[in-house]
């Protein structure tokens, strides 16, 4: 089971042979591509050595996605499907504390969140899209909605399993076959899920694994015989595969970036109100693309609200990730760490007033303060461009409707909270909003039966619910 484990004694990572590689037809194979290192952002060392495609890996894996999908996966009754659907799901719960130590470790995010957010939620997505394997005809597109084919998905690094499983769980209920790619800097789970297929008794060929960097993305979305792109990711990266797939008969969902709003009424329980904002734009160190990344205040209670927000965010505890108390972990890359201290610099050079939670940070992987910045202007790059890292802009406004106005000023949209006692403010906002998901009175709230997805620069298609379905059927 544990063939593709790193040696635990051995750090001489020269001498070892690649220890995840690609997952192609039911087997780990060597892949023709140049092995990546991964590397534990809490520390900064070597984690692994991980075996990459090429793209004649990706062709080989396109061919046994086709030859599945036509022998094997695509002809079975869904109530069969809905059984490989159903141990997958059992067995990532049997593994759940190795893939949350594994996630924090590659990805950086504390354990706390890994353990009691991602890894549940990634089995509730497979319970729940077994349920759907036998009921496609009730899911409203038509008596016998047919599978697209070979499904190319291309996943990024904040939340490498659960995106992994918003991808490859739709696709697998509605009789697809799948070649992923996991994102660079965090493959290792994609791989220990790969074993957890074999383990599954998944047919050969069904799901298909391919570490490696872009290139290979690029070369997924390319190949001929790729029916459908599922896309979640950067929007420069999404509007290059857009310009790909024009003029091909291949279907395309993308998932973007955002910059959301979280709009606070004067009315709004702050208690309350602050926690959400603080799991809003902190949780997962903000890598989050619906992170609620610019506070609107309404202008009478912005003092307060910013002074009682210091005060929690100062009693956040960053550092190591696999502390069970830790609530801020790792930043995932240097690169990463470079783009939000670029934005921050901005962000002052621009004149917005910065304050850094007083907690202590570790001397060495990549750790960014928790940040707040007031007094920030909509024309300021901190409140226009994703900084995806734990950095709110603090805006204000005066009327309900310069809230929309100033929480729509963006070519995103993909998000958005309203926090308020009153229920009819809460339905005539939202109705404004131009944002796939708003939640009222909390935030960053997901579940398997809701979809979610964007609007605009946010990208099109929905994941989740049943809505989430039409992405992979020919309805
Ligand atoms: P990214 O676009 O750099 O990379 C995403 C994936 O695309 C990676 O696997 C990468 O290797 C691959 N890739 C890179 N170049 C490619 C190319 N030319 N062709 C095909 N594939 C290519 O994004 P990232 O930095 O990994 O992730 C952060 C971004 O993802 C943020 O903008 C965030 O908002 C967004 N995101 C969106 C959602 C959502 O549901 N809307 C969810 C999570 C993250």
């Amino acid at each position: 089971l544990f063939d593709y484990a790193p040696a635990p004694e051995s750090r001489d990572i020269a001498n070892l042979k690649p220890a995840y590689r690609p997952f192609v037809d039911g087997e780990f194979t060597d892949g023709a591509g140049e092995p990546l290192k991964t590397i534990n952002p809490a520390t900064g060392e070597v984690l692994a050595e991980v075996g990459t495609a090429a793209p004649s890996d990706v062709d080989k894996a396109v061919k046994a996605a086709r030859r599945a999908f036509e022998k094997t996966w695509g002809p079975m009754p869904g109530s069969e499907r809905a059984k490989y659907l159903f141990r997958i799901a059992r067995l990532i719960q049997e593994r759940s504390r190795e893939l949350a130590v594994l996630e924090t470790l590659d990805n950086g995010k504390p354990i706390k969140e890994s353990r009691d957010t991602d890894l549940p939620a990634v089995a509730a997505h497979f319970f729940y899209h077994a349920g759907w394997a036998d009921k496609l005809a009730y899911a409203g597109y038509g008596p016998d909605p047919k599978p697209l084919g070979v499904a190319g998905q291309i996943i990024p690094w904040n939340f490498p399993l659960l995106m992994l499983a918003w991808k490859i769980a739709p696709a697998l209920a509605t009789g697809n076959t799948v070649v992923l790619k996991p994102a660079e800097t965090t493959p290792l789970t994609a791989l220990v899920f790969a074993d957890i297929c074999r383990q599954a008794g998944l047919p050969p060929g069904v799901v298909n694994i391919l570490p490696g960097a872009g290139h290979v993305g690029a070369e997924i979305v390319r190949h001929p015989d790729v029916n459908k792109i599922a896309f979640t990711g950067s929007t420069d990266v999404g509007k290059l595969i857009q310009r790909e797939v024009a003029g091909t008969p291949k279907r395309l969902t993308l998932e973007l970036g955002g910059k959301a709003a979280n709009i606070v009424f004067d009315d709004a329980p702050l208690d309350q109100a602050v926690e959400g904002i603080v799991n809003g734009i902190f949780f997962n160190q903000g890598h989050v693309c619906c992170a609620g990344s610019r506070l609107l205040a309404q202008e009478s209670i912005v003092d307060e609200l910013t002074d009682r927000l210091r005060e929690r965010v100062s009693t956040l505890r960053l550092g190591d990730p696999l502390d069970k108390n830790t609530d801020i972990g790792a930043i995932n890359s240097a690169e990463q760490l470079a783009k939000i201290r670029e934005l921050t610099e901005a962000g002052e050079a621009e004149g917005a007033q910065r304050w850094t939670s007083p907690c202590p940070v570790p001397d060495r992987g990549f750790f960014f303060a928790p940040t707040v910045f007031s007094g920030v202007h909509q024309s300021m790059r901190i409140a226009r461009e994703e900084i995806f890292g734990p950095v709110l802009s603090v805006l204000t406004f005066r009327t309900p409707d310069e809230a929309v106005a100033k929480a729509n000023n963006t070519p995103y949209g993909l998000s958005a909270g309203i926090w308020t006692e009153k229920g009819s403010r809460i339905l005539a906002i939202a109705g404004r909003l131009r944002a796939g998901v708003v939640w009222a009175n909390t935030f960053n709230r997901f579940d398997p039966t809701a979809p979610f997805g964007g609007y605009r620069e946010s990208g099109f298609g929905r994941e989740g619910g049943q809505a989430g379905l039409e992405g992979y059927l020919d309805a």
